[in-house]
């Protein structure tokens, strides 16, 4: 459930009209619900409140300073994959400590960026990462909190793209490897084992991958715990899919209830990651149509935004609902590709929609909110979207559109 719906034909962001905001900020840009962040966000912590948990938002899905600082004031943990998205974390008032610095290629300087702040775990992905944040660790004369995130070899019936815990995939380390880490990682001296972490991928849409994973590392669990290797926590990963069209993922308390379940008894904290499926339905991207244009083939409705602006239809094949911001219109119903201006034949946001639009026409993409602004990019030297978040009746601005002068700066010509 999210906080977008029509009234008298308007769509609304809770209690603001949409057209509203494209009044005074225009388009295109990205919306944000702060009553659905805080919604969906509280679903995984509620679903945990029975055991020791820490709910780390998956940065990556959206790191806009605003929506971590929604999150950062629930009490949100974080995971990141790079020291940028550290600084933004720690920039919107999240709790070091409570952050997860997962990838599989962290540098000398994030790792010691990460060691200084005080995070609370890096999730190692293989021998030599785990040598060097050892060295790096011992030469601050810390001990760096880890757990190893193992690669259980699960399909879990995602695209290909976002499928990262089969064994030909680049992440983690294979269950195998996982025992003579740990006792590796035992007796090395900036190190101390803090959990066992695993993540099968992203917009899973059934419990069984899930569980199959689960499943493998809790022998894993089980037999480092008979080896004595003591760890506390167990991080199950993020990767709960949303509703983009006819999906019917399973809830966040379904997730919690089958994982917590699985435990039986075992005493550990859980850690999730839910990046999607925390911010995914709770933003909508804005476009105008600039011009309808018909071929013999197809009729393209041309919009504002483009593949820069929301990359996940050229880049995953990806359907988002695209809808008409005011409902009531003269114009004649017609089958659309959406397409934006950039010069990619994969440039596109919708293919055969049925819409009733004109040009001028406000339409809104939704679930947006993950994977949306994050992946944007300057591509075709256009600057980036408006982001604006409403909370109630109120709306504001949480980032500038950028400006042309912001798309030059750091750039020099050749002297002379
Ligand atoms: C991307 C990622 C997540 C979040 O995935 P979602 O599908 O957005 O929930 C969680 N953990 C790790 C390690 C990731 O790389």
């Amino acid at each position: 459930m999210d906080h977008f719906e029509y009234r008298n034909g308007e769509l609304h962001a809770e209690n603001v009209p949409v057209s509203e905001i494209v009044r005074r900020h225009g388009t295109p840009c990205y919306v944000y619900s702060r009553a659905t962040l805080t919604r969906h966000y509280q679903a995984f912590d509620r679903a945990l409140a029975g055991v020791d948990h820490l709910v780390c938002y998956a940065v990556k899905a959206n790191a806009s300073l605003a929506v971590l600082q929604v999150l950062a004031r629930l009490g949100s943990g974080f995971d990141i994959v790079s020291g940028g998205e550290l600084v933004r974390v720690l920039r919107a008032g999240g709790d070091a400590r409570k952050v997860v610095f997962s990838g599989v290629g962290k540098t000398a300087a994030e790792m010691k960026q990460a060691l200084v702040a005080g995070v609370g775990c890096f999730n190692v992905e293989s021998e030599a990462e785990l040598l060097r944040l050892s060295e790096i660790a011992a030469g601050l004369r810390k001990r760096a909190p880890v757990a190893l995130r193992v690669n259980p070899d699960v399909d879990p019936k995602t695209h290909p793209y976002i499928a990262t815990g089969l064994k030909q995939n680049k992440f983690g380390v294979e269950m195998s490897a996982a025992e003579p880490l740990y006792r590796r990682a035992r007796d090395l001296p900036g190190l101390e084992i803090a959990g066992i972490a695993c993540h099968i991928g992203s917009q899973v849409l059934e419990l069984q991958p899930f569980l199959d994973a689960l499943d493998r590392v809790l022998v894993l669990v089980d037999r480092l715990r008979d080896r004595g290797i003591p760890f506390t926590h167990l991080d199950v990963g993020g990767g709960l899919g949303v509703r983009y069209q006819e999906e019917n993922p399973p809830s966040p308390s379904e997730l919690a209830g089958a994982v917590l379940a699985r435990l039986a008894g075992r005493k550990l904290k859980i850690l999730m990651e839910p990046g999607r499926a925390i911010a995914g339905n709770a933003g909508v991207l804005l476009t105008r149509v600039e011009y309808l244009k018909s071929t013999p083939d197809k009729n393209f409705a041309i919009v504002d935004a483009a593949m820069n602006d929301l990359l996940r239809p050229a880049l995953y094949d990806a359907w988002h609902a695209i809808l008409p911001v005011t409902e009531t219109t003269a114009a004649p119903k017609r089958v659309y590709d959406v397409v934006g201006p950039v010069c990619e034949s994969g440039d596109w946001l919708g293919r055969d929609r049925e819409l009733a639009i004109a040009p001028g026409d406000v339409l809104a993409v939704r679930t947006a909110g993950a994977y949306g602004f994050a992946m944007s990019s300057n591509y075709n030297a256009r600057p980036r979207a408006a982001e604006i978040m409403v909370d109630g009746k109120q709306f504001h601005l949480i980032r500038a559109r950028e400006s042309l002068d912001d798309l030059l700066r750091g750039e020099t010509l050749w002297p002379g």
